[in-house]
């Protein structure tokens, strides 16, 4: 182990927390602090507030930060990722408060588009969606965006078992079958089903953009109806996500000092708390700081005693709290 830390003494150590706090905070992928909304329409993580949707009457959805810095205290549904979408704090929708973070009220937008998943409900079985009663995958689908439970798109699959989840990347459900059958034509011009009754939803691989047909028509109205059959939707909070690298989860490389050690640690497990299927954000900020709380006394008697700490010991540190999270916390 080569990679020694700066000895820190216990006075020093307590007054770098404040500074490593903010420095953990900017390190996390999604900053807290800065609402979508001057972006304008973007593909990006959004929550429900349905605690502000019953106050102002109005369906909403607000941006990651405000999720947090908002309506952290409010009933707050996880709707992922969600295409052309401007942040709804602040707005009429949200109420007669301003956005906490911009400080100001502003105009609604309005090209957002609402399903059920705004009122907290998914599928086309329309029901609620409980992460502590929910045993079974969902899937989103790349068209509508909607969430579908793995034991619906089977019901409607014709009464084939699904795919193997790993020979697919996408999902379009049934009713985007039949809605974008324009935008779904093969080379040959044929829908990707025989008869209407026979539509169900479908599995695509990484690679099907290319089995569509490239003929001008078909591309422009692929353009107009739905572009993300021509290429890729950059997602807002993903740009900044690129820079982790997933092979070394927990390696921290030629760290020079305790706040590079914990910030870089810090970033990799919220990455990974990130990764969970459908966390809601707000349990992942409790543990971030539940985390950082138990790191900071982890760590207090090694600087207390000028001990060096590893990036071993930090590492089973947090291994052992992401597994003991698991089964409470
Ligand atoms: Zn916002
Ligand atoms: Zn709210
Ligand atoms: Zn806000
Ligand atoms: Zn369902
Ligand atoms: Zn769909
Ligand atoms: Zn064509």
């Amino acid at each position: 182990m080569d990679s020694r830390l700066e000895e820190l003494t216990a006075e020093q150590y307590v007054e770098r927390q404040r500074e490593l706090e903010i420095e953990a905070r900017e390190a996390y992928p999604y900053k807290f602090d800065e609402c979508t909304y001057s972006k304008g329409y973007l593909k990006q993580t959004l929550y429900a507030c349905l605690t502000c949707q019953r106050k102002a009457d109005s369906l909403n959805g607000v941006c990651y930060s405000c999720s947090i810095s908002c309506h952290a205290d409010h009933e707050l549904v996880e709707l992922f990722h969600k295409r052309h979408f401007q942040c709804d704090c602040g707005t009429s929708r949200t109420g007669h408060e301003p956005c906490a973070i911009r400080k100001t009220r502003d105009d609604r937008a309005l090209e957002n588009h609402y399903n059920h998943n705004f009122e907290g409900r998914f599928c086309s079985c329309d029901t609620f969606y409980d992460p502590e009663q929910e045993s079974g995958i969902m899937f989103q689908c790349i068209l509508c965006e909607d969430w579908f439970h793995d034991r619906c798109l089977e019901a409607s699959n014709q009464g084939k078992s699904l795919p193997d989840s790993e020979s697919f990347e996408w999902v379009v459900c049934k009713d985007c079958v039949l809605k974008y059958r324009d935008c779904l034509l093969n080379p040959q011009h044929e829908l990707p089903y025989k008869k209407e009754e026979l539509v169900a939803p479908h599995f695509f691989d990484e690679q099907f953009r290319e089995h569509l047909c490239q003929c001008n028509s078909c591309v422009e109205i692929r353009k107009t109806q739905m572009p993300i059959l021509i290429e890729d939707e950059p997602v807002y909070e993903q740009a900044e996500d690129s820079d982790m690298d997933e092979e070394t989860n927990f390696e921290v490389e030629d760290a020079r000092s305790l706040d590079d050690v914990v910030s870089s640690t810090m970033q990799d497990v919220l990455h990974v708390l990130d990764q969970l299927p459908r966390v809601q954000a707000i349990e992942g900020v409790h543990a971030y700081n539940r985390l950082k709380n138990e790191l900071t006394e982890f760590l207090l008697p090694f600087a207390r005693e000028n001990k060096v700490v590893t990036k071993e010991d930090i590492s089973n540190f947090f291994l052992e709290r992401l597994n003991a999270g698991k089964n409470g916390g």
